[in-house]
C-alpha cells in the first residue's frame, strides 16, 4: 500500500458515454436479470434510499425484514414518505425465519412490497432468501432485495428467484469502487414506481433515471459523469468476469469454511450455524473471561480488518472479514494465526 501514488488518479480520460450502457448490461448478467439496470453515481446506501423514496407514498404498505442496520434504515426512509411499514424482526443478529415472514404476509394481505437484505456483513448471517422470495411470489407481492454485500459472495439469480428490485454495489464481494452502485427494476416494479405523482428533479428519483437515461437511449448518465468511479467499476467487472462469477462465489464459500474450521480448531464457535452463515464475514463471541475490547486491540494490531459486529446483538461479536480480495485462504489462515497468538496467555 505504501508505494501507492494517488497522483495516478489525476486527469483520468472521460469514460466514454457509449460504454456506460455496456456496464449496466454486464451488471444485469452478473445478477441474472433481464430487468432495467440503473447506475447510481453514489454509494449503495444512496441507491437503497432512492428505492424507498421512489416507491413510498401514503397508502403504500411495505413489509420490511430487519436483520441489521440497512434494513432498519430502509424502513425509516419508507416511513418518511408516508408509507406504512410493518417490520419483521429476527432475534438480534440472527436471520429471519421464513415462518415469521409467512405469518406477517398472511396478516397483511394488502401489502405492496416485501423488502429483505440477502446477507448481512454486520453480523455474518444470511437470510433464507429463496424461501422468502417464494412466499412473496405466491402472494404476488413486489420484492426488494438488498444484495449489496451478497452479490459475488453468494449465488443469486434475480429473475429466477423472482426479485423485482435488487440493489447492489461493487465494493464488497466484487472488490470494486465504493462510490457507484446500481438498482435493477422489473416491469412490475416500474408500474409501482413510474406514477404521475412520483418524486422528480431529485437525486433519489428512479423516475428521473428512467426518463433521462433509459428513455433517452442510455447515451449518458444524468448529472456529471464520475470517470474515476466508472473506470474503476469497469476494471472490477473485467476482473470478476475473468475469474468467473461462479468462481468468485466459490472463493467466498471456501474462505467462510476455512474461517469456521479455524475458529473451531481454537475452541471457539462461529456465531452463525453453517446453514445461516454468510460467506462474507465470520463472527464469533470472545471466550468467557476474555475482554473483547483488549482482544480486538491485539487483533487489529495484526490485521486492521478485525472488527466488532454492528447492531444490537452483533456489537459484542468479533468479525473476520473475508469479503472481496480477502476471500482468500491465505488471508483467512493469517487471521486465524493472529487470533491464536492473541488468545495465548
Ligand atoms: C455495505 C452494505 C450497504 C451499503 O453499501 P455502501 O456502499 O457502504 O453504501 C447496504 N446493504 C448491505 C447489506 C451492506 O452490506
Amino acid at each position: 500500500m505504501s508505494e501507492f501514488n494517488p497522483a495516478v488518479l489525476l486527469d483520468p480520460p472521460p469514460f466514454p458515454a457509449g460504454r456506460v450502457a455496456g456496464l449496466a448490461d454486464r451488471l444485469a448478467l452478473l445478477m441474472g436479470t433481464s430487468a432495467d439496470v440503473l447506475l447510481v453515481q453514489a454509494e449503495a446506501v444512496v441507491a437503497l434510499e432512492a428505492v424507498a423514496a421512489s416507491l413510498g407514498r401514503p397508502g403504500f404498505k411495505a413489509i420490511n425484514i430487519v436483520t441489521g442496520p440497512y434494513g432498519l434504515w430502509f424502513g425509516r426512509w419508507l416511513r418518511r414518505t408516508g408509507a406504512g411499514v410493518v417490520e419483521v424482526r429476527a432475534e438480534a443478529a440472527r436471520p429471519v425465519s421464513a415462518r415469521a415472514v409467512a405469518a406477517t404476509l398472511d396478516a397483511h394481505p394488502d401489502a405492496n412490497l416485501l423488502a429483505v437484505v440477502h446477507a448481512e456483513s454486520a453480523s455474518g448471517i444470511r437470510n433464507p432468501i429463496e424461501a422468502i422470495l417464494r412466499l412473496a411470489r405466491e402472494r404476488d407481492i413486489l420484492t426488494m432485495v438488498d444484495a449489496v454485500a451478497s452479490l459475488g459472495g453468494h449465488a443469486f439469480a434475480a429473475d429466477a428467484r423472482g426479485a423485482d428490485i435488487v440493489v447492489a454495489g461493487p465494493q464488497k464481494a466484487l472488490a470494486g469502487p465504493a462510490g457507484i452502485s446500481w438498482v435493477s427494476v422489473s416491469k412490475r416494479a416500474w408500474a409501482e414506481i413510474d406514477r404521475p405523482d412520483a418524486p422528480a428533479t431529485s437525486t433519489l428519483s428512479l423516475c428521473d433515471l428512467k426518463r433521462l437515461w433509459l428513455d433517452a437511449g442510455r447515451g449518458a448518465l444524468p448529472g456529471t459523469p464520475a470517470p474515476l468511479e466508472l473506470w474503476a467499476l469497469a476494471a472490477a467487472l473485467d476482473r470478476v468476469e475473468a475469474e468467473g462469477i461462479a468462481r468468485v462465489v466459490h472463493r467466498h464459500a471456501e474462505a467462510a469454511i476455512a474461517a469456521r474450521d479455524g475458529l473451531k480448531a481454537l475452541g471457539l464457535s462461529p456465531w452463525a450455524g453453517p446453514e445461516e452463515a454468510s460467506h462474507l464475514v465470520t463472527a464469533f463471541a470472545p471466550p468467557a473471561g476474555v475482554d473483547p475490547a483488549s482482544l480486538l486491540d491485539r487483533l487489529k494490531a495484526a490485521d486492521p480488518e478485525f472488527s466488532l459486529g454492528i447492531g444490537a446483538g452483533a456489537d459484542r461479536l468479533i468479525r473476520l472479514n473475508h469479503t472481496g480480495r480477502r476471500a482468500d485462504l491465505q488471508v483467512v489462515h493469517g487471521m486465524i494465526a493472529a487470533l491464536a497468538a492473541a488468545l495465548r496467555p
